[in-house]
């Protein structure tokens, strides 16, 4: 069976100092869980100033991190982007793409969405894909139209090889509150898994986000080919991240 992932986002929050101590706790409270990553993965994704703190207390931990963004060219004219490249040279090893903010506030289309995903297949860095539908969107019954699109957009021209992680994440259940039904879940993770499987991917997991907290996160774990989860808000604390992940 292979292990369970618990995704942290934390976007525009926690300084540097903080998210050391976060780490520093985190670290502390799994200390004595001698077999806390025998089945679980766990990957953080601070903002871009804290890679560097996370760099150093990561290391030689199986605390994975990485950042929230990066660029699809690693240097260049390109004020204010953030460079895969770097990221790499700090340890990092994933790499968040395509979250609906992103899309949403910052614009970023299917085709930009891929190119960066082709510059971390170059790079060998392991991105967490995040596709998902508006309330719009569900309202209409697009649902799985427009996730397959993302999907199909994003991943196109990839090495089907490499390791791909996927989030789901229903933006109508980002910061909500509101979080999808197990049925909802159930249904797109199905399409989704049946997408990558029948398209030949073959190292893949399938991750929801949008709302997940420590109520929520058993149940939510249960559905079929849920592989673990993006955490938006619960993962802020380390109590509440802890919980989901021991979930
Ligand atoms: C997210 O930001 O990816 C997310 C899932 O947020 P939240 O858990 O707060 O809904």
């Amino acid at each position: 069976m292979s292990k369970k992932i618990f995704a942290a986002n934390w976007k525009l929050n926690k300084t540097p100092e903080e998210s050391r101590e976060f780490v520093i706790q985190f670290k502390n409270q799994i200390f004595q869980n001698t077999n806390f990553f025998e089945n679980r993965e766990v990957i953080i994704f601070p903002q871009a100033y804290s890679l560097e703190a996370l760099s150093s207390l990561c290391a030689g931990t199986q605390i994975g991190f990485g950042p929230q963004n990066v660029y699809c060219e690693s240097s260049g004219a390109f004020t204010g982007e953030n460079s895969a490249e770097v990221s790499k040279l700090l340890k990092s090893e994933f790499t968040l793409v395509g979250h609906s903010e992103r899309r949403e506030i910052f614009k970023e289309t299917d085709d930009l969405i891929n190119k960066k995903l082709q510059l971390l297949q170059k790079l060998e860095l392991t991105p967490v894909f995040c596709i998902g539908e508006t309330l719009s969107q569900r309202e209409a019954g697009q649902t799985m139209k427009v996730c397959l699109d993302q999907m199909s957009k994003g991943l196109a021209g990839l090495n089907k090889a490499r390791r791909l992680i996927v989030a789901y994440e229903p933006v109508w259940a980002i910061g909500t509150g509101k979080v999808a039904t197990l049925d909802q879940v159930k249904e797109v993770h199905q399409a989704l898994y049946q997408y990558l499987n029948e398209n030949s991917y073959s190292d893949f997991q399938l991750l929801y986000g949008g709302s997940v907290k420590p109520e929520n996160a058993n149940e939510l774990l249960s559905v079929a080919h849920v592989d673990g989860f993006l955490i938006g808000g619960a993962s802020l604390k380390v109590d509440s991240f802890l919980k989901i992940c021991l979930s």
